[in-house]
């Protein structure tokens, strides 16, 4: 429970990945600011997981990819509760392509919400985590960054950006005791990777070394703790979450 009188920002907490790290750090005694784009429903269902479990959430809607929203709802959060301790910049897209085939709105489309916005947001949320002297930043990466994957050109680029932003900024923030880390997961079951044929899902369980694909709560356990008292002295790091998939 050491995140006990903590506020955390969890962009997409909504769903997948981000619905479990939201239920995590909530657990962990935080009151967590869940955001989500489009899905309120979705939003909704993950306040009330958390509540129903004890904890404390709110549902803030903005869109990472537009700074000016982004800038709109940390303010909202540091004037309802005074402070921000914690940031998962989870929120993210894929629009997948050839390169031959890309379009220049399905290249801008990614860069703007998995790697400019989580840029926006970290750089939102290091201004009271600087006056706090006390902060953590956790970026979610993916093994695509690290692998490369034909026809993801645009997200193997945001995501690999996401672990240079992770290592400048840990560098810039480390004197204020803000820890920056990223996070890569492997394949994880979310609607993300429901979309794929089960042919497909079959192959990949042949790449992974333990032979599953992973769960949002296995992501969700990594990024818990980076942010507690036993992560403290990490900065700068990737977590590989992936069953061995990238090693
Ligand atoms: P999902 O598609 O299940 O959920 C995506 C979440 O992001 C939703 O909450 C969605 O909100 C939100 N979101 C999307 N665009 C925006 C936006 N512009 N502004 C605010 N919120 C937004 O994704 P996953 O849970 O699978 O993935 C979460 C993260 O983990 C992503 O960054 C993904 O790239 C990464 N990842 C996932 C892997 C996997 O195998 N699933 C593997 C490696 C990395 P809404 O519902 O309102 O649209």
């Amino acid at each position: 429970m050491n995140l006990q009188g903590k506020v955390a920002v969890v962009t997409g907490g909504s769903r997948g990945i981000g619905r479990a790290i939201s239920l995590r750090l909530a657990t962990m005694g935080a009151l967590v600011y869940i955001n989500y784009v489009s899905r309120s429903d979705a939003a909704e269902e993950t306040k009330r997981l958390i509540e129903s479990a004890g904890g404390n959430a709110r549902i803030l809607a903005f869109d990472v990819a537009v700074p000016e929203q982004i800038q709109t709802a940390f303010k909202q959060i540091v004037d309802e509760s005074g402070r921000i301790d914690v940031l998962i910049n989870n929120a993210g897209i894929t629009r997948d392509g050839l390169v031959a085939r890309m379009k220049e709105a399905d290249w801008d489309a990614v860069l703007a919400t998995n790697l400019k916005g989580a840029f926006f947001c970290a750089k939102a949320a290091s201004k009271p985590m600087m006056k706090q002297r006390w902060g953590r930043i956790v970026n979610i990466s993916s093994v695509i960054g690290f692998t490369g994957n034909a026809g993801q050109v645009n997200y193997a680029a945001a995501k690999a950006g996401l672990v240079g932003i992770t290592k400048a900024m840990a560098r810039e923030l480390a004197s204020r005791n803000i820890t920056v880390n990223s996070v890569a997961p492997g394949y994880i079951l979310t609607d993300m990777t429901d979309a794929l044929p089960e042919e497909v899902q079959e192959q990949l369980k042949k790449e992974i070394p333990l032979g599953w694909l992973g769960t949002p709560e296995d992501v969700a356990g990594a990024v818990a703790y980076l942010v507690s008292d036993d992560g403290r002295y990490l900065t700068g790091q990737t977590l590989h979450v992936n069953g061995g998939m990238y090693m």
